[in-house]
């Protein structure tokens, strides 16, 4: 995470010696807000988010994968609004 800024108590280190977010046990970050499902520390969110445009093809491929890892697990699909 380099030159990020996001809150220590929301980070750990990796088996690598990298600092990247924390997850809860679902496997969630732990800066989401569940509630909301929005990201309670978006200005400070580390670069890798900032690449991810919410929505976006990549971001739903990603959740896709989650999804498919993970059965049972609550996702939000972004959908166009008219469907
Ligand atoms: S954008 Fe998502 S993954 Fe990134 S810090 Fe916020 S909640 Fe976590």
């Amino acid at each position: 995470m380099g030159d990020d800024d996001a809150p220590r108590r929301l980070t750990k280190m990796d088996d690598w010696g990298g600092e990247v977010m924390r997850r809860l046990d679902d496997g969630w970050c732990a800066a989401l807000d569940r509630d909301t499902m929005r990201c309670t520390i978006y200005e400070r969110r580390p670069g890798l988010c900032r690449d991810y445009e919410m929505g976006d093809s990549d971001c739903l491929v990603e959740r896709s994968l989650y999804a498919k890892n993970h059965p049972g697990s609550f996702l939000l699909i972004a959908a166009p609004v008219n469907s």
